[in-house]
């Protein structure tokens, strides 16, 4: 009888511990379940959420593009070279800056504070050329000894207003001061140095000859407005370089 009760109870724990291995099976097996699910759902979201952000990466790459494109089309931004013919549809309206030179309009108080901070800053600025008609261009095309110095009619910045052609006054007693030694004069230094905050760029910049196709004139400076002059000049730039890759640097 002993015996009896005794193997009864043995098969009940038994019972029992496979009762608690089965339930501990489906707990542990549940929660496994579950753990990888989230995991599957997180890194779904996570899937997603790179997707995103690569769609946004590109819609602003796009958008960047876009506004660059944008840029080139502004008349500030105009390239003007032995390639590139000025518009026949590009409006000038000019306005006197000093001295019977005239300027663009859009262009008229950036160069006259210009001028005015290099006179206040104790240097003599001189405009020399601004604003040339197609005629005047015509007639220094002509008249030239070097036709490799003079842009051809219709290629030249100043018949777009854009352009001021600027010396020392201490030079014009040298009989020709656009010469390379108007870089030493200390109005020019002062303007090379400060003419990007004015929105001017000089155009024509030292070893960019090969590009340009015009010589170094370190008296030649062209409006392309602030924001791209800084560029310009702190990267050692001509325009036609900016333009090129304008996507590097803007
Ligand atoms: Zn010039």
């Amino acid at each position: 009888m002993r015996k009896k009760k005794n193997r009864n109870l043995i098969k009940i724990i038994i019972a029992l511990i496979i009762l608690v291995i089965v339930a501990a099976y489906f707990i542990v097996s549940r929660s496994l379940q579950n753990t990888l699910r989230e995991e599957a759902e997180h890194s779904a979201d996570d899937e997603q959420q790179a997707a995103e952000e690569q769609a946004e990466k590109e819609e602003d790459e796009q958008a960047r593009l876009e506004k660059i494109e944008e840029e080139k089309n502004q008349w500030y931004l105009i390239l003007v070279n032995n390639q590139n013919a000025m518009p026949d549809d590009f409006e000038i309206e000019t306005v006197e800056v000093e001295d019977g030179y005239y300027i663009d309009a859009r262009v008229h108080d950036a160069l006259t504070e210009m001028l005015a901070d290099c006179r206040a800053a104790g240097y003599s600025p001189r405009l020399i050329s601004t604003f040339r008609t197609r005629e005047t261009q015509q007639y220094l095309y002509d008249h030239t000894a070097n036709k490799a110095d003079t842009a051809v009619p219709g290629h030249s910045e100043h018949e777009c207003g854009l352009a001021a052609d600027i010396i020392d006054a201490d030079s014009l007693g040298w009989g020709d001061p656009l010469i390379d030694e108007q870089e030493d004069m200390p109005a020019q230094k002062w303007l090379m140095e400060h003419c990007q905050d004015y929105g001017f760029i000089l155009r024509y910049p030292k070893d960019k000859e090969d590009i340009t196709e015009i010589i170094y004139e370190p008296w030649h400076y062209r409006y392309v407005g602030k924001e791209h002059a800084a560029k310009i000049m702190s990267n050692g730039l001509c325009l036609e370089e900016y333009l090129e890759n304008m996507q590097d640097y803007y």
